[in-house]
C-alpha cells in the first residue's frame, strides 16, 4: 500500500467528472488500498479517488476513528437511490479544503448501491454523518466540493486563502 498525495483547491483535476469502473478487478483493489492508506495517513475519514488524481468512481471511507478496529468501507459506482426530504447539517471539512470547514446541509439520510471491493453489489441505508459523508465523497465524482455550496463571499474567502498557501510552498 502507497500514500499518495493529495491533490488540493484549486486544481482542475478536481473538478473533473470521474468515470464507472467496468470490472473491479485487482488494478482498483491495489487503488482502494492506497486510497485508504493515504486516507490514514491524512486523518480522514472519506477520500475519493479523483482527489489522488485518479478519475474513477470510487470511494473509500472509514468512521470509526479508531486504531484498533479499522472498519473500512469501499465504494464502487455508487448511486444514491432515495433521499430524505428532512436535512442534516454538519460542519464539513475536505482533504482537497486543508483547514477550511463550513456547515453543510445535507439529506440526512440516503440509500445508496454500490459495488464493493469484490465488485459485489450492496444496498447500504446511510444516516447520519455516515450519510453525510457519503455525500460529499460522491459530489467528488461529479468534480463538486462542499465550498460549492457556500455563498460567492464565502467561497472566495477560502479560496483567497488556499492560493495563498500553495504560492508559499515550495518543492523540493
Ligand atoms: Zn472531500
Amino acid at each position: 500500500m502507497t500514500v499518495k498525495p493529495i491533490l488540493t483547491e484549486p486544481n482542475k483535476i478536481l473538478r473533473q467528472i470521474s468515470k464507472p469502473v467496468e470490472h473491479v478487478s485487482k488494478e482498483e483493489q491495489i487503488l482502494m488500498d492506497d486510497m485508504l492508506e493515504t486516507m490514514y495517513a491524512a486523518n480522514g475519514i472519506g477520500l475519493a479517488a479523483i482527489q489522488i488524481g485518479v478519475p474513477k468512481r470510487i470511494i473509500v471511507m472509514d468512521l470509526s476513528r479508531n486504531e484498533e478496529t479499522k472498519e473500512p468501507r469501499y465504494f464502487v459506482n455508487p448511486v444514491i437511490q432515495n433521499k430524505n426530504s428532512e436535512k442534516a447539517t454538519y460542519e464539513e471539512g475536505c482533504l482537497s479544503v486543508p483547514n477550511q470547514f463550513a456547515e453543510i446541509d445535507r439529506p440526512s439520510t440516503c440509500v445508496v448501491e454500490y459495488l464493493d471491493y469484490y465488485g459485489k453489489k450492496q444496498i447500504l441505508n446511510a444516516k447520519g454523518l455516515l450519510a453525510t459523508c457519503i455525500q460529499h465523497e460522491m459530489d467528488h465524482l461529479e468534480g463538486i466540493l462542499f465550498i460549492d455550496y457556500l455563498s460567492k463571499l464565502k467561497k472566495t474567502i477560502i479560496l483567497k486563502k488556499l492560493s495563498k498557501k500553495k504560492s508559499n510552498q515550495i518543492v523540493i
